[in-house]
């Protein structure tokens, strides 16, 4: 079942076009990773699902349903921003004012859910004394008082230590293996979700640039020869020359990155030596995840630019061609 769809979404702020074509969906007990740079567009997505922001136009529903948003939306909870916390209270009391505006008339709830996430023993403390993992996890108990079906979460391990981000990931992943709960999750960084979501959106720029499942993802990060030697512009030009070579990349100026040949490393290795330069490294390597997304990401800036391009030679009347 999709818990969430948005189909064609666009929301300009002023003349400003911040979404653009948006269409992606939610499956039920998915964890979804939301992943952009800052000012991608991920936040106005989130408020366009609560109600805090419309969009321009488009359409979208919340359990396959266009018609009932506004009461399906007491299914989802959201922390966006920041979790909306009094930073003059403590933790019960925080979770009793919450308690109250959802309407929960379990008062065990507060306990329970405070021991979940770990924050059972901190006692009068006010927020504004907790560490920023301690605040994270306060929002996470006060967005489940309600027991919502779906969680979305805007940037919930920002600024968090290794530690923290570990801590979050585990009770993430345990609200859907163990209570089924669906998650739709921001980041502006790919290796603060990996190993915990079950499927990733990349958006730059307001645009959807890929989505895919995680196993699609392990595939996408592609494989490459790594060589490095004492003139590397030399040993490139006769790798292009000898064998033809078109997939590969400079990585800071000293490693040369080759997606193809893969099956054929001696041939490889033989075209390089034959250029009389020396090996200094030659390894056959897996590009990391953070990698992939940062190349997507880079690369829908440049066709961004290319089209900015477009317009400013139009615009002056100007061909390169
Ligand atoms: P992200 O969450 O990915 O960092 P946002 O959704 O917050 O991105 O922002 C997307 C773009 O929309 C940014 O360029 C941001 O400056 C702009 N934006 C966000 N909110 C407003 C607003 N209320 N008025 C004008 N522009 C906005």
């Amino acid at each position: 079942m999709k818990v969430i769809e948005m189909k064609n979404v666009h929301k300009y702020y002023g003349k400003s076009h911040v979404l653009d074509d948006v269409s992606f969906s939610v499956e039920k007990g998915h964890i979804v990773g939301l992943i952009g740079p800052n000012g991608a567009g991920k936040t106005t997505i989130m408020k366009i699902l609560s109600g805090l922001a419309h969009r321009s136009s488009g359409s979208f529903s919340l359990f396959e349903s266009e018609t009932g948003i506004h009461k399906n939306r007491n299914r989802l909870s959201f922390m966006i921003e920041s979790p909306i916390i009094d930073l003059s209270l403590n933790a019960r009391n925080n979770m009793e004012y919450m308690r109250i505006l959802r309407g929960v008339a379990d008062e065990k709830k507060i306990d329970e859910l405070l021991k979940y996430v770990g924050l059972e023993d901190v006692g009068k403390k006010p927020v504004k004394n907790f560490s920023l993992g301690m605040k994270q996890r306060l929002g996470i108990a006060m967005s489940l008082l309600a027991d919502p079906e779906v969680l979305v979460l805007d940037e919930p391990v920002n600024g968090l230590d290794p530690e923290g981000i570990v801590e979050i990931r585990h009770i993430l992943k345990e609200l859907c293996e163990v209570y089924g709960k669906t998650l739709i999750i921001s980041s502006h960084l790919l290796s603060e979700l990996s190993e915990l979501c079950t499927d990733y959106i990349i958006i730059n720029h307001g645009r959807i640039v890929e989505s895919l499942s995680t196993e699609e993802l392990m595939l996408h990060s592609r494989s490459y020869i790594s060589v490095k030697t004492d003139n590397i512009s030399r040993t490139t030009a006769t790798l292009e020359e000898k064998l033809g070579i078109r997939d590969f990349k400079m990585f800071e100026g000293s490693e040369l990155r080759i997606y193809e040949k893969l099956d054929k490393l001696a041939d490889v290795s033989n075209a390089v030596t034959s250029s009389g330069d020396t090996i200094l490294q030659f390894v056959l390597k897996n590009e990391s995840l953070e990698e992939y997304y940062l190349d997507k990401v880079d690369h829908n800036k440049g066709e961004v630019d290319k089209s900015r391009k477009n317009v400013l030679t139009r615009l002056s009347g100007r061909s390169d061609t």
